[in-house]
């Protein structure tokens, strides 16, 4: 007989995952959480978090060495990666005992295992964990989400982004394959701490939706980066006198080209996790492109809801937890919708990038009417304040008619913590003449923000 004690049971405590269990926890239902590995998910232990932390020691580094304007001379800096990688250890347990203890104070049991949907009966799903049944009338699936490998010959050859948080000596030289943001901020931290940076990247620019302005202004502060934009790679080889280092081929603009490394990172998407978990047995609805789900996250099959990268709908960690706390709203009597108009997103590179809202090129392609500003940072007088050199912008995309805020990019220092007043106003469908009326503190970079909604024409 399975274990039958719970309201809900979640296979997956990743952002999707642990959120929507501490949310279903305080509302007292009794929650079961099935994770094979950590707590925390991919975010936590070899995502969002282990990333930051090495690009904010990478960071500091990178300040140290270039400091002397500011009247600051450090001599002798020097970058330590084991030293790195212990701080990034302790940061990362840090935040899973924080999890389990939202666990414990929410009443929400754990059960490490990998876990496989057996049967669906009578108003209960039944999940096995390693052979032992659990049941309960609701079943979250937040399986997440895996890497993507070129199907190329010598991919093996490659780390995938999890291998690259744990190497133990920094490699002379890299390529990253894949200028996506993952791609983009290994791409950053690389070049930061003195590794020789090559980005291949197929498309004919970085980061899918960012604006070509500032696109353009991205990689030029990446002076020590090469880029080869539009190139499709062909092959991963063995080079050098003992075979030890990489040479990868790639065709670019009709012509085959190739760049030798000491390492190779591969990081050219994530694919969710669909596969062993039963889906098809429970008759849930889904391709290689996830489980699918409606706006309340249910999925084709009642008592099953599916939130986070394994839906494919917005792989990001904030709307993986946005969206199990949907699913938990839904199942508890109390439905929302998931909206996806104003999800932030953020490239952590130095400079940090960000954007919510669309871009101006989807505006366009969904056939709005917009009118458009931008704004060098070159005017904002914090930024002028902390930055001798380097760019920062700012660009908004608003609807010609009503003047809604439908979008907003921007490049420079604190973008990523700016970027949440930005999806704020255009959630809640604020105009420029509503915006130009909010104070913003100074001396702010968040001030760029609205001088740009100043600067545009009307
Ligand atoms: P996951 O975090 O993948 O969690 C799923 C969990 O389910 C895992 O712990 C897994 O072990 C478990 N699981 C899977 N199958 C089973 C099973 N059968 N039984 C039991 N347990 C199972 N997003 C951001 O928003 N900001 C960032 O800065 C950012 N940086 C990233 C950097 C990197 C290098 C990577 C790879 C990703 C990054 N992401 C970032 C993406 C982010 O990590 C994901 O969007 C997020 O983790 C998705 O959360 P999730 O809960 O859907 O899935």
């Amino acid at each position: 007989m399975p274990d039958a004690r719970y309201d809900l049971i979640i296979i997956g405590g990743g952002p999707a995952g642990h959120v929507a269990a501490e949310r279903a926890g305080a509302l007292g239902k009794k929650v079961l959480v099935v994770e094979k590995s950590h707590l925390g998910g991919v975010c936590l232990n070899q995502g969002c978090i282990p990333t930051k932390t090495l690009l904010y020691s990478a960071k500091l580094f990178s300040q140290a060495r270039h400091s002397e304007t500011y009247g600051v001379i450090v001599e002798g800096a020097r970058y330590d990666l084991a030293k790195a990688m212990a701080w990034k250890a302790k940061v990362v347990e840090t935040i899973r005992k924080g999890i389990a203890y939202q666990f414990r104070t929410h009443g929400v049991e754990l059960v490490t295992g990998s876990a496989r949907i057996a049967s669906r009966a009578a108003g209960l799903v039944t999940v096995e964990v390693d052979g032992k049944p659990y049941a309960a009338p609701n079943l979250l699936i937040a399986t997440g989400s895996a890497p993507v490998v070129l199907p190329i010959p010598g991919a093996e050859r490659a780390m995938g982004s999890t291998e690259a948080l744990e190497i133990q000596k920094l490699p002379k030289s890299i390529v990253v394959i894949g200028g996506g943001y993952i791609g983009m901020e290994f791409a950053s931290y690389f070049t930061q701490v003195g590794t020789k940076v090559s980005v291949v990247e197929m498309l004919p620019e970085i980061v899918p939706l960012l604006d070509p302005a500032i696109a353009k202004v991205l990689r030029g502060s990446l002076p020590d980066v090469d880029f080869h934009l539009g190139a499709k790679v062909l092959a991963i080889e063995p080079d050098g006198a003992d075979r030890a280092a990489h040479r990868v081929r790639f065709l670019q603009e009709g012509k085959e080209q190739s760049i030798q490394a000491e390492a190779v990172l591969m990081s050219v998407g994530r694919r969710p996790i669909v596969e062993s978990i039963g889906l098809e047995g429970a008759g849930v609805d889904f391709d290689r492109k996830g489980i699918r789900v409606d706006e309340r996250m249910r999925t084709n099959v009642p008592g099953i809801w599916a939130a986070g990268d394994v839906n494919g709908r917005s792989m990001l960690a904030h709307s993986a937890s946005r969206m199990g706390e949907v699913a938990v709203a839904d199942m508890f009597g109390s439905p929302q919708r998931m909206r996806y108009d104003a999800i932030p997103w953020v490239v952590y590179t130095n400079p940090e990038v960000s954007g919510a809202g669309l871009s101006e090129e989807q505006a366009r392609a969904a056939g709005r009417s917009v009118k458009t500003a931008s704004l060098d940072h070159r005017a904002n007088g914090r930024f002028v304040a902390e930055n001798e050199k380097g760019r920062g912008m700012c660009k908004i995309v608003v609807d010609a008619a009503s003047g809604a805020l439908l979008g907003a990019q921007m490049i420079g220092p604190f973008s990523s913590e700016i970027i949440a007043g930005a999806a704020a106003m255009i959630e809640a469908e604020l105009r420029v003449k509503d915006i130009r009326e909010i104070v913003f503190p100074h001396p702010t970079v968040s001030e760029a923000l609205r001088d740009t909604v100043w600067a545009l024409k009307e």
